[in-house]
């Protein structure tokens, strides 16, 4: 049985890590391989065009984690430093009050068809309606692979788009159920059949044929209660420490979600730490991390004004409540998917069995990054924590290696001062 408690783990070296990995998440070591040799410039050919190499980025292990009662390791892949340490953190205070509670809706996505050249557009509108049936049959039928594994089409909407700078335009959308893909091609191609058919039913040109990554039919949603009492600490800074009841931790994290839910500056940020958690899980599975930030962001603005993908407040017990609904169009096959051998690896070591589960650890993640976000940013301020982590950085980038990261990152942090020139003046005098 997988357990995401690995209690100091971050004391560990890199091979107590994996092997503590392996056995927490019941693998063998050779299963966590593809997490230290992963892409091959040979397959990555195959991937994009005019390949010279790979890129790669720190993986690491977010801890912790307990979604729908069952413990999660997440792989987290991500070049910021004290977001994996954050999530793991809070998803350890989460623990207490039952961990994340997470759903999601059917995997529906929207293509879109837009079709000009229209004399009279309702009327079009109508007749696409009376041939509904009919076109969802024949989308079926030309793809049939998704069909067969249970997905398929589902309805035809349209929408009259009456103000644009070429005039008004009929919009048609196809909802598609693509059940464990993320589903672009899939929805593009069957978007591009489609056109044909509704051409000769409204006698209009069908311009763009191409999914929405607003993809709100294909939601995820993470909800976790927090103890009030798991919130209280203190703070150490230098001699001076300062105490924080859970109270003043909650109240303060449910004002500053005010700020983001009323604010498009101060959401833009708050959403930014939402993707910190969202992201990395997403870039380890080998799905498209734009997609993911293009879908969230628009469903922000989805009234007109930005704000806060998430909620926070109270319940009548007096805890602290989140709640993070957002797109997630993610998929467990196709696209990278399949073809990355540390994706694979990162969807074994969760154990996940469909495109819906990984989507409910993903908000997981999320929920749990904010709340670190907005913890730190109600206490202590957000650089303490992260000036500390921050700091190994511009050590290394002054030119400081093995135990000298840590003596010239430790320096910094005590004088409160992380600047590149003084890391590379402690560095000269150690
Ligand atoms: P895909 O076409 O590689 O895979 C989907 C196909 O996998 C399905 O059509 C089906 O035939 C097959 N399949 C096998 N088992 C399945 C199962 N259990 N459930 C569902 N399908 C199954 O990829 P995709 O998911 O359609 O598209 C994802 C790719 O599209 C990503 O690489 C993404 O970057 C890219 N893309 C994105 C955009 C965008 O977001 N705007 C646009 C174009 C392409």
């Amino acid at each position: 049985m997988t357990t995401s408690r690995i209690p100091g783990f971050y004391n560990l070296t890199l091979e107590e890590r994996r092997a503590k990995l392996a056995d927490a998440a019941d693998l063998s070591q050779g299963d966590l391989i593809p997490f230290t040799s992963p892409l091959t410039a040979d397959i990555a050919m195959h991937m994009v065009e005019n390949v010279i190499g790979t890129y790669a980025l720190p993986l690491g292990i977010g801890l912790n984690f307990l979604v729908n009662g069952r413990d999660v390791l997440v792989p987290m892949v991500i070049e910021e430093p004290s977001v994996i340490a954050g999530a793991s953190f809070m998803a350890k205070l989460a623990r207490a009050g039952g961990g994340f509670t997470a759903t999601s809706t059917e995997p529906l996505m929207i293509g879109q068809l837009q079709v000009l050249n229209l004399e009279n557009i309702e009327k079009a509108a109508e007749q696409v309606l009376a041939h509904k049936a009919e076109l969802l049959t024949y989308v079926d039928e030309t793809e049939s692979s998704l069909k067969s594994r249970g997905g398929g089409a589902r309805d035809i909407e349209v929408r009259i788009i009456e103000d644009s700078p070429i005039g008004a335009f009929l919009v048609v959308h196809l909802i598609y159920d693509v059940r464990d893909a993320m589903g672009a091609n899939a929805v593009n191609t069957a978007c591009e059949r489609l056109a044909p058919k509704i051409q000769d039913i409204t006698g209009g040109r069908v311009h763009l044929r191409i999914l929405s990554n607003l993809t709100d039919r294909r939601m995820a949603k993470a909800t976790c209660k927090i103890p009030v009492g798991e919130l209280a600490f203190t703070a150490q800074d230098g001699s001076v420490t300062r105490p924080f009841t859970g109270e003043d931790v909650r109240d303060g994290i449910i004002a500053a979600y005010a700020f983001a839910a009323a604010d498009p500056y101060r959401a833009a940020t708050h959403n930014k730490g939402i993707m910190n958690g969202i992201d990395p899980v997403v870039i380890a599975t080998g799905n498209d991390w734009r997609a993911i930030e293009a879908g969230a962001h628009a469903y922000a603005a989805r009234s007109g004004k930005y704000t806060s993908l998430s909620i926070w407040e109270k319940d009548a017990e007096g805890n602290l409540v989140g709640t993070l609904e957002m797109p997630m169009a993610v998929g467990i096959v196709g696209g990278a998917t399949k073809v990355h051998s540390a994706a694979q690896a990162a969807l074994k070591l969760m154990n996940v069995k469909s495109a819906n589960q990984l989507a409910e650890i993903i908000v997981s993640v999320g929920l749990a990054q904010n709340m670190a976000a907005l913890r730190a940013l109600a206490t202590e301020g957000i650089q303490r924590g992260h000036m500390s982590l921050h700091a190994r950085q511009v050590a290394i980038a002054a030119g400081a290696s093995g135990a000298l990261i840590e003596k010239v990152a430790s320096q910094m942090v005590q004088e409160r001062i992380v600047r590149i020139d003084r890391a590379e003046e402690i560095l000269r005098t150690l």
